[in-house]
Parts: C-alpha cells; sequence; structure tokens
C-alpha cells in the first residue's frame, strides 16, 4: 500500500486550506465535541452561516458527483476534506442526513424529477432533512417498525411515531420509512417516502440528551397526507432503499472525524496534577496514552484498508463494523480517561467558568456512549463480526 497522497490531492488540501484560513473566523472555530452538539439558537444560526459560505465556494458536498453540483472529490480527497475541516476546528456542517445518507440514495433510487426537485436543495442547505427510521419498539430490528401508510389514489395517510430524529426540529423534508403492505413479511412490505415536515398531522416533541443538549426527537404522523410523487424507488421496495442509506449511514458514523485525537490527552496531561506533579510525568498515565494512541493508529490503518477496498471497487467488507465499534468504544474510553485526570474539575460543564480546556471533555464524556447506540449499537456489531468475519453460530 502506497501511504503518499498523489499532487492532485496535496493540491485539494492545499486549495482547502488557503480557504479555510481565509474565510473561518477564530469565533466559529470549535473543539471537536461529539455527536449531535446542539448549542442555542445562535449556533445553529452560524453552523447554517458558515455552510452557505462553504456552499458558495463549492465545499459542500465535494464527493458528490459535479452533474449534481458536487465536487466530484475521489475518495482519498473526501478523507483530505474530513482531515483539514477537523485540523482547523471548523464547526459542525448541517444537513448531515442530506448530504451523507438522503442525497446519496435520491441520486441512486430516484427519478430524474425527484432528483431535479431535492438534490440542490440538499447542498444548499434550503432545505433540512431528518431520518424517521426507528420507532420506540424498532431500533436494532428497523424492520418491525410499525408506522402505517395506506394509499388513497394520488397520496397516502400516514399514521404512526418515530423516535430519535435527530435534527427533526430544524428539517423541512424527511426521509420516511413506513409499513405499506402489514400481510407481507416484515421486510418485503415497507416503503421509502420524501415527506414533507410541514405537512399539518405530524407533531415533533423534543427529547432532552444527557448533555443536556435537544438534538433529537419523537415525532408523531396523524392522518399526515404525502403525495405519491414523493415515493423514492416502488411501493414495497423500503427495504431495499433503506439498505442503501444505513451503508451510507455506517460510512458517515465510522468515518474520519469522529476519533478524539489522544494526543489531546497529554496536553491535558500537561496542564493537570498527579502526586503533585504534572500527570504526564507519571508513568501510569504515560502507560495509558500510549495505549490509545497504538490503538488509534491501528484503527487508522484499519481505516485505510477499508478504504483500499472501496479504491479497488470491492464490495464494503467488515472493516466498517471493526472500525465503528471500535472506534466508538475507543472515543469512550478516552473521554472517561480525562475525566480521571480532571479529577473535581471533571465536575465542570462545557463553557463553565474555570473549567479546564472549556469544559469540553466533560462534554465529551457525556456524548460519548451515544455513538455506541446510534449506526448501529455496539452489541449488534459484535454479532455482525462474530458471525461474518469469526463465523460463529447464530446465537
Ligand atoms: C445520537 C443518536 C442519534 C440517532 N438519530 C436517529 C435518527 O436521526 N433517525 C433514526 O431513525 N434513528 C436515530 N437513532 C436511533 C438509532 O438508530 C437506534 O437507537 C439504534 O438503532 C438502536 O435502537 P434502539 O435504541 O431501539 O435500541 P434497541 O434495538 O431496543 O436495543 C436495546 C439494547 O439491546 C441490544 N440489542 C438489540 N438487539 C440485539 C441483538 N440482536 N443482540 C444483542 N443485543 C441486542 C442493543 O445493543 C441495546 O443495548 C439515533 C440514535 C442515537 C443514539
Amino acid at each position: 500500500m502506497d501511504f503518499n497522497y498523489s499532487s492532485e490531492d496535496e493540491a485539494f488540501r492545499r486549495e482547502l486550506r488557503a480557504w479555510l484560513e481565509e474565510n473561518l473566523k477564530d469565533e466559529m472555530r470549535r473543539p471537536q465535541l461529539g455527536f449531535m452538539y446542539e448549542g442555542d439558537q445562535g449556533e445553529w444560526q452560524k453552523r447554517l452561516e458558515w455552510h452557505r459560505k462553504m456552499h458558495a465556494s463549492g465545499w459542500i458536498g465535494v464527493g458528490w458527483p459535479r452533474e449534481y453540483g458536487g465536487r466530484g472529490a475521489t475518495l482519498l480527497q473526501q478523507l483530505v476534506y474530513g482531515e483539514e475541516l477537523g485540523r482547523a476546528h471548523a464547526p459542525d456542517m448541517v444537513n448531515g442526513v442530506g448530504i451523507g445518507m438522503a442525497g446519496p440514495t435520491i441520486m441512486t433510487w430516484g427519478s430524474e424529477e425527484q432528483k431535479r426537485r431535492y438534490l440542490p436543495r440538499i447542498l444548499s442547505a434550503g432545505e433540512i432533512w431528518c431520518q424517521g427510521f426507528s420507532e420506540p419498539n424498532a431500533g436494532s430490528d428497523l424492520a418491525s417498525l410499525q408506522t402505517q401508510a395506506v394509499e388513497q389514489g394520488d397520496y397516502f395517510l400516514v399514521n404512526g411515531q418515530k423516535v430519535w430524529t435527530s435534527e427533526a426540529h430544524h428539517a423541512d423534508m424527511c426521509i420516511l420509512l413506513v409499513r405499506t403492505d402489514p400481510q407481507a413479511p416484515k421486510h418485503r412490505g415497507l416503503s421509502y417516502l420524501l415527506a414533507d415536515m410541514h405537512s399539518p398531522g405530524i407533531t415533533i416533541r423534543p427529547l432532552t440528551q444527557i448533555t443536556g443538549d435537544r438534538s433529537f426527537n419523537e415525532v408523531f404522523f396523524e392522518d399526515v397526507r404525502i403525495p405519491r410523487k414523493n415515493l423514492l424507488g416502488s411501493k414495497d421496495q423500503g427495504w431495499q432503499i433503506a439498505i442503501t442509506t444505513l451503508m451510507f449511514e455506517r460510512t458517515a458514523v465510522a468515518g474520519g472525524r469522529i476519533l478524539i485525537n489522544p494526543m489531546e490527552l497529554a496536553s491535558l496531561a500537561k496542564s493537570v496534577e498527579r502526586n503533585g506533579r504534572p500527570a504526564l510525568e507519571d508513568g501510569y498515565v504515560r502507560d495509558r496514552i500510549a495505549h490509545f494512541l497504538c490503538e488509534a493508529r491501528a484503527l487508522k490503518y484499519i481505516g485505510y484498508r477499508q478504504l483500499t477496498r472501496q479504491l479497488k471497487g470491492l464490495p464494503p467488507g467488515p472493516e466498517g463494523s471493526l472500525l465503528k465499534l471500535a472506534a466508538s468504544e475507543l472515543n469512550l474510553r478516552i473521554s472517561s480517561f480525562a475525566m480521571e485526570l480532571l479529577g473535581a474539575y471533571s465536575q465542570f460543564n462545557y463553557r463553565a467558568p474555570y473549567a479546564i480546556d472549556q469544559g469540553k471533555w466533560s462534554y465529551r464524556m457525556l456524548a460519548a456512549r451515544a455513538l455506541t447506540i446510534g449506526g448501529g449499537t455496539t452489541e449488534v456489531q459484535h454479532n455482525i463480526i462474530g458471525e461474518r468475519v469469526l463465523g460463529l453460530p447464530k446465537g
């Protein structure tokens, strides 16, 4: 394997880095906090403005094909893109579901009219998207979902409830998985709708996370009319289309920017004390940080292995599950160790006065658990690895 980037990729990096240096103001730079940092309403507006600025200069949806308004960036350039945004401490983008999941699914399954209608507004954040898949009794076992859509002339009448719907409170549109044939086996009777979140009959109730943020919701559908032209693919073909979305989701959740760099722990350990000396001088602390660094490095190379498969045009291998599992668990252990280093200071919230590192570690600690659940739980990844990689019998 060649670990060097090509001259085109390096040119791409230089161009993006120069653009960020010129356009990303210091007050917009953020520590990488973890999944779903919401902040206050002002924060959302700032992120939206940042998104529009990036879009105006062609830096949104870089991996999308040019014909749909993207930059047609190669896989390696997309990796560079994530690295550079992380390096610059750029704020999280808005419309992650739209750009990372809904858009690519519409490109794969949508009619020409649907592509023309939805794709440009996804990139510009003219329409924000959310994902209405999970329900109170259908998460890991998604195909058990019960939200019903009954075809009536030129629309579907939808009744039911979704849960954990990230960003639904900001969303204009939703990729909505519904049951259209209750008699069919559970994977067969599903359909995939593109639902207008402003339709009458939709109620959104926020859920408060352990971090105090309210970035996901319960969404209730009562006699909601969704036009037939908003059906993606064919009726009852929803499971196949949902798998496309989930593959894009897994790549997004497992990919680049979620892992905390263990070197940040080393800087923390320099600034706090253990037994009256800088913690970094303590053998136990050094040993723990070195272990985290080795694990992070191993994960980086597993990521490269996955990338190599993609570059060779091979189907995704087991690396996706390994990476998702190991990265989210490592993230959690690094955050927990930071709490140990901080001692009593770990009690300060994010941005509390006197908090060390602005209190980012306590936020990260609280947010880290979400990554072990969203995009396929740790236990489900264990099952996949056990059955598909190790060939163990089903439990
Ligand atoms: C931060 C975050 C954002 C999310 N955003 C969205 C969103 O925008 N849209 C959306 O539709 N969903 C979203 N989700 C929901 C997410 O997809 C589900 O939480 C996830 O699929 C797990 O489902 P569940 O919560 O119903 O748990 P369950 O599936 O009920 O699982 C409960 C427990 O049982 C374990 N378990 C379940 N099945 C097995 C098994 N076969 N073997 C062993 N153990 C098992 C699980 O690992 C877990 O520990 C989000 C979740 C999080 C955490």
